[in-house]
């Protein structure tokens, strides 16, 4: 049986990985410290017999005994509201944590994938964006926490790849959602479809005509597999390029809730992104890969996923 490591594996998308490899019959280790994650999101591996959890802050030492062939590296605050809040972890997760996680690839000779964002292009000057593109990241500004953790990940990855010859993937996330994204993590699904569940006007920050490109969760772990078991070692992006402005999107989510709540506006963060969306040029040819779940259909399940929850969900504050 072979066995993974998947870190992050409480939050949205390291829970989804774990699903999808135990589906697949391997062993599976989940590693999280809980800072953004919820056990919820796992507790149906527990009594399973190839499953077993640490509770651990991969940005110190990591130890796990026995062999190991995979690694998958997702631990890491994702959302804005998160990373602007615990930025000096969000850097250390990036780089000690994602060292750490090298080191331990190294040590036990497994593949290592690492979850890279496409925060690491920053507020693009090429659209879209193709793996080729540097990026423009302001450095210094808030949300240079994350965006840079990210690049000097893909860069330390690199460089052990290079330098040590050590087996490594590394994919470029676009905005993935879906369900067991956590109702107040401030990212602009769960934002908008917790309002209209509260009966509150949604917020749109700026005028809306900035962009994003939605990825439905199924189809995103079904290409970090497909990447994962290839033999290609640079970045490959991994999206769905169907591109909406955030006005539009707005307008969508009104319709799919039956919300009669008006759309507000509110100011534009620092250094938002105007436009994103994913060339998947790469994915299709390397991996055979492209997205199958389209907004609607997506949307639907997810809407359904958070009106089922508690209603103390609803009105729980941020982390
Ligand atoms: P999430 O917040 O739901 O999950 C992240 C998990 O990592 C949480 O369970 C958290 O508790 C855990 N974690 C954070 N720091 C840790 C540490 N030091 N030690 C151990 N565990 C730690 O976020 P997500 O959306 O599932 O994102 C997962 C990964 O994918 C992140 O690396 C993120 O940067 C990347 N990513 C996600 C998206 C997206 O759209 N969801 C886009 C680009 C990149
Ligand atoms: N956004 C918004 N209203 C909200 C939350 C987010 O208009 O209540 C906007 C946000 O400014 C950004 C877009 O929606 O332009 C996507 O935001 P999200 O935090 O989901 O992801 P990211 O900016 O990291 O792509």
């Amino acid at each position: 049986m072979k066995k993974i490591l998947i870190t992050g594996a409480a939050g949205f998308l390291g829970s989804h990985l774990c699903d999808r490899f135990i589906n697949e019959g391997y062993y599976v280790i989940g590693m999280d410290n809980l800072i953004t994650g919820d056990l919820k999101n796992i507790e149906h591996l527990f009594k399973l017999k190839n499953f077993e959890f640490y509770n651990h802050d991969v940005s110190k030492f990591v130890h796990v005994s026995g062999s190991l062939d995979y690694i998958l590296h997702f631990a890491s605050p994702a959302s804005p509201i998160d990373y602007l809040k615990i930025p000096i972890q969000t850097l250390k997760v990036g780089a000690m944590g994602t060292h750490n996680l090298l080191g331990l690839a190294k040590a036990k000779n497994a593949r290592i994938l690492i979850a890279s964002t496409s925060e690491i292009y920053g507020d693009p000057l090429v659209h879209p964006q193709t793996e080729e593109y540097y990026g423009n990241v302001n450095t210094i500004g808030p949300r240079g926490v994350y965006d840079e953790a990210k690049r000097f990940m893909e860069s330390i990855t690199m460089a052990y790849n290079r330098f040590h010859g050590l087996e490594t993937r590394i994919v470029r996330i676009f905005n993935t959602y879906g369900p067991r994204m956590r109702l107040n993590d401030g990212r602009v699904i769960p934002a908008f479809i917790g309002q209209a569940l509260r009966g509150e006007d949604l917020t749109i920050f700026g005028d809306g005509s900035q962009t994003r490109s939605f990825c439905y969760v199924d189809d995103q772990v079904e290409g970090i597999y497909r990447l994962l078991l290839s033999d290609y070692d640079l970045p490959v992006n991994i999206g769905n390029p169907y591109e909406i402005t955030i006005k539009d999107f707005a307008e969508e989510i009104v319709k799919l809730t039956g919300t009669d709540q008006k759309i507000i506006y509110k100011p534009l963060p620092k250094d938002d992104p105007m436009q994103r969306q994913p060339n998947i040029s790469k994915a299709k040819e390397l991996l055979g890969w492209e997205p199958k779940i389209m907004r609607e259909e997506g949307m639907r399940k997810t809407y359904k996923y958070f009106k089922s929850l508690p209603e103390e969900e609803l009105y729980k504050k941020e982390h």
